[in-house]
C-alpha cells in the first residue's frame, strides 16, 4: 500500500477565501480530498461551485488561506506550481474541443506540446482513451460531426491523455440532450471504478447516490453541508440544503 496516497490528502483547502473585485465568492473553504475519493458538489447557481474547482487547476487564484494539490502549495508560488496543472484534467459543460482539429488531433495536441510525446506515442495513447470512451471509430472526424454526448466523451478522453491524477467535471451533462446524459455518466462511472480522484459539479443526483463517496452542498460561497450520499439525501440538516433538494429531487 502506498502510504502517501492513502494518508496525505491529494487536495487540501485551508481557510481559502477568494474575491472577484469587491465581491467575495469563496468564504472559509476547508476541504480535504483523499486520493481516489469521488466528490459531488452541488448547490444553487452562483454559489461558487465552478470557482471552487477552477482553483484546483489554477484557472483561478485565491487571495487568502492555503491550497495544496499533491503536496504543492499553490498559494506559495514557486516553480512547482505549473506542474500541478498537468496533474489535473478538467471537463467543462461546453465541451471546448478545438473545432478545426480532428478528434485524434484534439487528443494528441497537448501531450505532444507539453508532455513531449512523439506523434506516434501520442496517437497510440489517444486511441487507447478513445477506445475507453467507446468512440475509436470517430478519430478522424471533426467535432461538429459528432453528437453532444460523443463530443463530451472526446473531451474526457482528451483530458485522460494527459495522465491526470485528478479529474474535475463542471456540469458535464448540463448542455446535453437528455438521451445523451447516460452515456457520459457511464463514462464517468467507469473512471470512478478505476480509482480516479474526481470532483464533479453536477445536479445528477442518481450519479451522486451511486458513485460519490461524499456530497458537498455549497451556498453563497461556503460549504454549508457535506456527507455520505445516504445521509445527505435522507437527512439533510441545513434548511438551504433541504430547500435545494426539494427543488431538484
Ligand atoms: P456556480 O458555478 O456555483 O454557479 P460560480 O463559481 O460560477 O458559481 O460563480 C459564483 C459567483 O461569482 C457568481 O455570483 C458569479 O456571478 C461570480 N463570478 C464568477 N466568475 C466571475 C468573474 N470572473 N468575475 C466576477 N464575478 C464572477
Ligand atoms: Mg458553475
Amino acid at each position: 500500500m502506498n502510504s502517501t496516497t492513502t494518508e496525505q490528502p491529494i487536495i487540501q483547502f485551508q481557510g481559502v477565501e477568494k474575491w472577484y473585485g469587491q465581491f467575495q465568492v469563496l468564504t472559509d473553504i476547508n476541504l480535504d480530498v483523499k486520493a481516489g475519493e469521488r466528490i459531488v458538489i452541488c448547490g444553487p447557481s452562483g454559489s461558487g461551485k465552478s470557482t471552487l474547482i477552477r482553483c484546483i487547476n489554477r484557472l483561478e487564484s485565491v487571495q487568502k488561506g492555503r491550497l495544496l494539490v499533491d503536496g504543492i502549495d499553490l498559494t506559495a508560488g514557486g516553480p512547482n506550481v505549473d506542474s500541478v496543472r498537468r496533474e489535473v484534467g478538467m471537463v467543462f459543460q461546453q465541451f471546448n474541443l478545438f473545432p478545426h482539429l480532428t478528434i485524434l488531433d484534439n487528443c494528441t495536441l497537448a501531450p505532444m506540446r507539453s508532455r513531449g510525446l512523439s506523434k506516434a506515442e501520442a496517437e497510440e495513447r489517444a486511441m487507447k482513451y478513445l477506445t475507453r470512451v467507446r468512440i475509436p471509430e470517430q478519430a478522424h472526424k471533426y467535432p461538429s460531426q459528432l453528437s453532444g454526448g460523443q463530443q463530451q466523451r472526446v473531451a474526457i478522453a482528451r483530458a485522460l491523455c494527459m495522465s491526470p491524477r485528478i479529474m474535475l467535471f463542471d456540469e458535464p451533462t448540463s448542455a446535453l440532450d437528455p438521451e445523451m446524459v447516460k452515456e457520459v455518466l457511464d463514462t464517468m462511472i467507469g473512471l470512478a471504478e478505476d480509482g480516479m480522484t474526481m470532483l464533479c459539479v453536477t445536479h445528477e443526483m442518481g450519479f451522486a447516490r451511486s458513485v460519490a463517496d461524499r456530497v458537498i452542498f455549497m451556498a453563497e460561497g461556503r460549504i454549508v453541508e457535506q456527507g455520505a450520499p445516504r445521509d445527505f439525501f435522507t437527512a439533510p440538516r441545513d434548511p438551504r440544503t433541504q430547500a435545494f433538494l426539494g427543488q431538484i429531487l
